[in-house]
């Protein structure tokens, strides 16, 4: 069998090997979902509702030990990581209340009554990046446990930890066997007999686009489900009457937050040329006060990159020749640390203007007035997030309707709220997750006519 050597970013030092599944172990788990799947779906409402909220408890009590080991495996910071963990708390109380609210409709028809059912999909396979390895898996796991269907989850090979320990905790919980199965491995060995395997009736994936894509080219052949959560390059959108101060303030959270490793990192900062200088030297003194340092210190903003590869192609996209306005500050030592920086390219052209660079790095660019600004901020093939900052309300909803993205905030950078759904648009993802539609996507409808003439 083979291993992955999990290396933690903050030290380079290795943390323990994990064991990789190949396709037959890969095939076997995926077998015992589908057999669980018989007796889960079964599972009264309140019984399911009552599994899901215990799960959410456990996970309650374990939050500090998951989020020490989301620090040593991926060098989140640890405010961030007990919010993850937090998060797939939130997630599960939160579709707990699912099974007992799974209403389908009576509707009116001649002859008879007509209802429909939200109907469980089978075993849903559920692939997971390394960027956020808890909330996207509980995103994922979540609803889909709750609609009835029984889970195979592949994290992504360098980060796999807190995954593994969720499925135990899912068991501690009483969680039946074969429910929720975490399977470590390749993404071109697990993640792919996810697509290729007919048991698996759903596949949900986060992580690139180029991946994304072969993954629907893939599930094309079974007519299979997907859900698609890609890539991202959004727009921090600043008009000249904006409370400018706050907004510089909040840029540096919102594109370096987890090392700028977010697929909704405002990593393309929008200035109307009036306001520019007065934004750029706020926002220099708010990089400037950012804080790298090792993750595990309450104070900490940023940690490393996840990983030595992830570094060396975001170095790749600042070339000694970039124009780098200025730079935050980076610790010495071990580590696989990029400061903050801060781009100021000569026009869109740009290719770390244009390209996902899930690091550290952020391209400001001014405009001249809110048409310019909403061309700029939609001329990408991406569309997954967005910030508008103005004191204008018919200019905020106007530009908040113009924008081409699934998740926007207006005097805010926050993207990702439980209730609410999550996902992008054009090349940025397929489908929608979080808020009440979720279940829709883990759910067949089946619509039955009863005829009461005969
Ligand atoms: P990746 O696409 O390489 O890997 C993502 C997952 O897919 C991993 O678990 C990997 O093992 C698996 N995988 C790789 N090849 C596969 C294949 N052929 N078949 C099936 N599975 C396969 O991406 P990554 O490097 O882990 O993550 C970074 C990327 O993810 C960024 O581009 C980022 O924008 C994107 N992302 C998007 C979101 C979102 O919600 N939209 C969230 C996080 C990350």
């Amino acid at each position: 069998m083979s291993t992955y050597t999990i290396i933690n970013p903050t030290t380079e030092t290795a943390v323990r090997d994990v064991a990789l599944a190949d396709i037959a172990q890969t095939d076997a788990i995926i077998m015992k979902a589908a057999t669980a799947f018989e007796t889960w779906r079964k599972v009264n409402p309140g019984d399911r509702a009552r599994l899901l909220r215990k799960f959410a408890a456990i996970v309650d009590d374990h939050i500090e030990e998951l989020a020490q080991l989301e620090v040593l495996n991926s060098g989140h910071t640890i405010g961030n990581a007990r919010w993850e963990a937090g998060n797939v708390r939130d997630v599960l109380n939160y579709y707990s209340a699912a099974p007992e609210r799974l209403f389908g409709r009576q509707i009116p028809v001649p002859n008879g009554i007509d209802v429909t059912f939200k109907e469980p999909l089978g075993v849903v396979g559920i692939i997971v990046p390394w960027n956020f390895p808890m909330p996207i898996a509980g995103w994922g796991f979540g609803p889909a446990l709750a609609a009835g269907n029984t889970v195979v989850l592949k994290p992504a090979e360098l980060t796999p930890l807190t995954a593994i320990r969720l499925g135990e905790l899912a068991l501690l919980a009483g969680i039946p066997e074969g429910v929720f199965n975490v399977i470590p491995g390749k993404g071109s060995i697990v993640g792919e007999r996810f697509v290729t395997n007919p048991i698996v009736r759903k596949v949900v994936f986060t992580g690139s686009t180029t991946v994304g894509k072969q993954i629907m080219r893939g599930s094309a052949d079974q007519v299979k489900r997907v859900t698609l959560e890609l890539g991202g390059k959004s727009a921090n959108i600043i008009f000249a009457n904006a409370d400018i101060e706050k907004a510089a303030a909040g840029a540096p959270g919102a594109v370096f937050d987890n090392a700028g490793q977010d697929c909704c990192a405002r990593s393309r900062i929008l200035v109307e040329r009036s306001v520019y200088e007065k934004f750029m030297s706020h926002f220099e003194s708010a990089v400037k006060k950012f804080r790298v340092e090792d993750p595990s210190l309450d104070s900490a903003e940023m940690g490393p990159l996840i990983s030595a590869g992830q570094l060396a192609r975001v170095k790749e996209y600042v070339p000694d020749n970039s124009e780098v306005a200025f730079q935050g500050s980076k610790p010495e030592g071990p580590g696989y640390w990029f400061a903050p920086t801060v781009l100021t390219p000569k026009d869109e052209s740009d290719r770390a203007y244009r390209e996902e660079i899930f690091g550290p790095v952020v391209s400001v660019l001014p405009f001249e007035d809110e048409a310019d600004a909403i061309r700029i901020a939609n001329n990408s093939e991406y569309g997954l997030s967005g910030s508008i900052w103005s004191r204008d309300i018919g200019q905020a909803v106007r530009v908040s309707r113009a924008v081409e993205a699934g998740n926007l905030s207006v005097n805010s950078n926050s993207s990702v709220r439980y209730w609410t759904p999550f996902g992008g648009y054009k090349q940025s993802g397929l489908g929608r997750e979080l808020g009440p539609d979720a279940l829709d996507s883990f759910t067949e409808t089946k619509n039955v006519f009863f005829d009461t003439q005969a």
